[in-house]
């Protein structure tokens, strides 16, 4: 497997591959920049169905924690690792904290912290070996919250942007497809339906379907058909690479923010959705509550300067929609320039 000339390899610091065959533990763990501080990202597990996708996606989603950091003004760098297994079934405390060693190893580089298949419980057993994890119990805890609220006020902002919503009013009413309940898309839905939003909700998991369909009165919809649904706002918040030129053409909705990471299949989708009027919200600009969660520890801010930074998502992603329509090109590509600007130190720079 080629790894320098690899498509999503983008002069990554530093990517590390750990094997512990008495724990089960296949891990890659990679940090993509640190020029604004150490590398904070969650742990995926997740069954991989080649260790090649592994590879792509903890490449990706790095790369994505760097750009996400610098938009939310933290003194953070981006980095991500994955653990290749199925955490309901292959999960053990022992592997956590073979996980633990490889991150300590790294002497403070990387600091691990939630992601899908990753519960606090997890990070606690990691903490057994490490000083250099965030998410724990006791601590800032869990994530979703936050980035969920994010999410909401992003797409609140959306609606006004693109729909001319009224400011208070902007969910009254307006059909939005959440796919993925979990811990992000289960908040999500609450925050929605407490707005007046009218939900269509799917998972691959029934049971989380059935508890959104309890919970709030959403209609359930078949998970393939999620991005068709007839809605105002299609919000992701599954797994990555939802948007594609399969289903881009599909999609019915004006809007689509929500808080799955690497929502694009190729960068050029973010194009393909902009040419069907489609208004894209980056998703990691939108996703970052939970990060500005996790990073209190490592940053400092406390919990008051911690909301006030969750506030300030909708202004910077209205700033991105102002950026791509002055430079005529997609958010995506605008938000991407933004944080590479603010990595180059050419723009604004982290304040915290
Ligand atoms: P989660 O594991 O709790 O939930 C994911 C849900 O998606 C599960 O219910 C799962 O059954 C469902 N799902 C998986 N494949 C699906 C498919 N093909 N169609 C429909 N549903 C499917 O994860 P989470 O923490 O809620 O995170 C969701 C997304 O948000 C992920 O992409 C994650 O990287 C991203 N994200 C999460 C956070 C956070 O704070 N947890 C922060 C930033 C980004």
């Amino acid at each position: 497997m080629d790894i320098f000339s690899h498509p999503d390899f983008d002069g990554h610091e530093q990517v590390v591959f750990s094997q512990n065959d008495r724990h089960g533990l296949k891990s890659i763990i990679a940090i993509h920049d640190t020029t604004l501080g150490p590398a904070l990202g969650g742990c995926r597990i997740w069954k991989y169905r080649s260790e090649a996708e592994a590879l792509s996606d903890v490449l990706r989603l790095s790369r994505g924690m760097s750009y996400k950091a610098a938009l939310a003004g933290l003194a953070l760098g981006g980095g991500k690792s994955v653990i290749l297994a199925d955490s309901r079934t292959e999960k053990t405390p022992g592997m956590m904290r073979a996980m633990g060693r490889a991150v300590e190893r790294l002497g403070g580089r990387y600091i691990i912290a939630e992601d899908v298949g990753a519960e606090v419980a997890d990070m606690d057993q990691i903490a057994k070996e490490t000083r250099h994890v965030s998410g724990l119990s006791g601590g800032a805890g869990d994530p979703s919250p936050w980035t969920a609220q994010g999410v909401f006020l992003a797409l609140k902002a959306a609606l006004r942007h693109r729909l001319g919503r009224d400011p208070g009013q902007e969910l009254e009413g307006v059909r939005v497809s959440v796919t993925g309940l979990g811990h992000v898309g289960s908040n999500l839905c609450r925050m929605l339906a407490g707005a007046g939003a009218r939900l269509l909700v799917s998972d691959i998991r029934e049971d989380a379907v059935a508890g959104m369909v309890e919970a709030h009165g959403a209609t359930a919809i078949a998970a393939e058909e999620a991005h068709s649904a007839a809605a105002e706002v299609f919000a992701p918040c599954a797994l990555g690479a939802g948007l594609n030129a399969a289903t881009i053409p599909q999609i019915e909705a004006t809007i689509v923010c929500g808080a799955a990471n690497n929502q694009l299949a190729v960068a050029g989708d973010d194009a393909r959705l902009a040419a069907r009027g489609i208004l894209y919200a980056p998703d990691y600009l939108v996703n970052a509550g939970g990060l500005i969660s996790v990073a209190r520890p490592s940053t400092g801010l406390s919990e008051a300067q911690a909301r006030a930074r969750l506030e300030q998502i909708p202004e910077t992603l209205l700033h991105v929609f102002a950026l791509a329509e002055q430079g005529g090109v997609a958010p995506g590509a605008a938000a991407d320039r933004l944080a590479r600007a603010r990595l180059n130190g050419t723009g604004p720079g982290p304040e915290a």
